[in-house]
């Protein structure tokens, strides 16, 4: 039997990082086991359904490099499954179980139904849930009463039995279908499926062996388990996902930070250094191993390594993979990569080259310096535009004076044309040796240099920073801040 998994999504919220858990895990599994992994929109709640969540969904999965494998043609890419173009599918369903007097329709009003809880209220009852009133009703008379009078349909569910699942991850649970509050609605009165009917038949329909879904659909389970042999169909398996955590323990949600794949994204996570953080989530691999590539992980998933304790989400150590991946990225990959963040923070002009290319060559500068893509670009701002100049006293080494800071650049700025055509080694011996022969410590001539160049005593690497400002450039920023200090000089002097 070939492996058949689902992400069953429903677009009523931009994608929670859980989801993109549920979704990873199932393609993960797909591909492990050689099997098949499915996209469902389940969209029968029309209310709080919306296509700019659809589109949320697809932009995220363009974005994080992975997706679905079948579903229907539309004339583009096969897919995805969506649930409310199969209405026909679950009211055929329904209307075998309602044959068979396994369903009954229920006219309860909702007026009724309020009634029924303050009733309950007031006398502090323990009941909950609905009264299965309808449940008695004659079935023909009821069919009839359909035809005039709004109705939904509910799920009768046997009392006297229980039901039992071996989850993969949490092992074996029971319960009393008697403890099971409510005859669940399967057809609402608008005719779309309840989300329980609409799962079950979809994952029976195609072929889902396994169900992978977060841990909070695990009191649905009894419910579906009970459809399953309400309708004589052989239930896929169920494994239940820890739940995600913010580090107190909590369910994770706005409070703890970002949740939504689009405010990651925004933050300038890399979407490889996502999946590889969310891999983590409540899974392990291989021993003392934490970076993996979306292809190894494919070949590493199995369900005997998922565990059922909750997951926190550690914001830090996501940090800590993004890191990694910065450092190691391609330069030009991780160029286009924080592109977009420098052109909308105004550091380079969209289409500009030039600008583009140096921005690329400058990659080897600040990679090992930044965890989000959105710094790299505030890290080279001044490569792309004159930095501001700053006062006089940055220019100058502990205890020195304007002069010495003066004297000191100019003597850089004799180095400054050779250093533009040198490698790191061989700048840092030059001015080593310059420095050497003017008695100087290296800082003294390095420092005001580097604040001349970059605008900031802690900076990208100075030699690599000259070398893409080229020579004239650079001496041109040497000379600004000389005669900054000549000012400041006199401005002294006369005061
Ligand atoms: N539509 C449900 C959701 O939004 C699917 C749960 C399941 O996988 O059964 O997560």
């Amino acid at each position: 039997m070939s492996v058949r998994v689902r992400y069953a999504p429903s677009p009523t919220g931009l994608q929670h990082v859980g989801g993109l858990r549920t979704a990873l895990f199932n393609y993960l599994f797909a591909r492990a086991q050689g099997g098949a992994f499915l996209l469902r929109l389940e969209d029968t709640d029309q209310t709080r359904c919306d296509p700019s969540y659809v589109q949320n969904l697809y932009d995220t999965f363009a974005w994080l490099g992975f997706g679905w494998d079948e579903g229907p043609d539309r004339g583009g890419p096969a897919g995805p499954y969506v649930q409310s173009e199969r209405l026909a599918q679950y009211t055929a369903a329904v209307q075998r179980l309602l044959a068979e007097g396994k369903a009954y329709y229920c006219f309860c009003t909702a007026a009724r139904l309020d009634a029924l809880r303050k009733e309950r209220e007031a006398a502090r009852s323990p009941e909950s849930g609905y009264d299965r009133a309808c449940r008695a009703l004659d079935p023909g008379e009821a069919a009839k009463r359909a035809k005039t009078e709004p109705y939904v349909i509910r799920l009768a569910i046997p009392l006297d039995q229980a039901t039992r699942v071996t989850d993969q991850v949490l092992g074996e649970v029971v319960w009393k279908n008697s403890d099971i509050n409510s005859d669940p609605v399967l057809l609402k009165s608008d005719g779309f499926p309840t989300y329980h009917l609409a799962n079950v038949v979809d994952d029976h329909l195609m072929e889902i062996t396994h169900v992978l879904r977060a841990q909070e659909w695990l009191a649905s389970t009894p419910l579906h388990l009970i459809l399953y042999r309400a309708f004589g169909w052989q239930p896929p398996a169920f494994c239940h996902l820890p739940m995600v955590m913010g580090a107190d323990g909590k369910k994770l949600s706005k409070r703890h930070g970002a949740t939504s794949v689009d405010e990651f994204r925004k933050n300038g996570v890399l979407p490889q250094a996502l999946i590889n953080y969310v891999a983590h989530l409540g899974a392990s691999y291989e021993e003392g191993v934490e970076i993996y590539r979306l292809d190894e992980l494919e070949k590493l998933f199995c369900l005997d390594k998922l565990n059922a304790a909750p997951a926190i989400f550690d914001y830090k150590k996501l940090e800590w993979f993004n890191a990694r991946y910065i450092i190691n990225a391609d330069d030009r990959a991780l160029a286009a990569a924080a592109l977009p963040f420098a052109r909308a923070a105004g550091v380079l002009r969209e289409g500009d080259r030039e600008a583009e290319a140096r921005f690329t060559a400058a990659m080897p500068l600040v990679k090992e310096r930044s965890n989000y893509l959105g710094e790299i670009g505030e890290k080279l701002r001044y490569l792309f535009a004159e930095p501001e100049l700053p006062a006089a006293v940055e220019f100058t080494p502990k205890k020195s004076s304007l002069e010495d800071a003066a004297r000191c650049l100019q003597i850089a700025r004799g180095l400054v044309e050779s250093l533009s055509c040198l490698d790191d080694e061989a700048a840092e011996a030059l001015v080593k040796e310059r420095a050497a022969a003017a008695s100087l410590p290296l800082g003294s001539l390095l420092m005001p240099l580097r604040v001349a160049i970059t605008g900031a005593r802690v900076s990208p690497p100075l030699f690599g920073s000259i070398r893409l400002l080229g020579a004239e450039k650079a001496l041109a920023r040497v000379d600004r801040s000389l005669a900054l200090l000549q000012r400041a000089i006199e401005g002294r002097a006369e005061a």
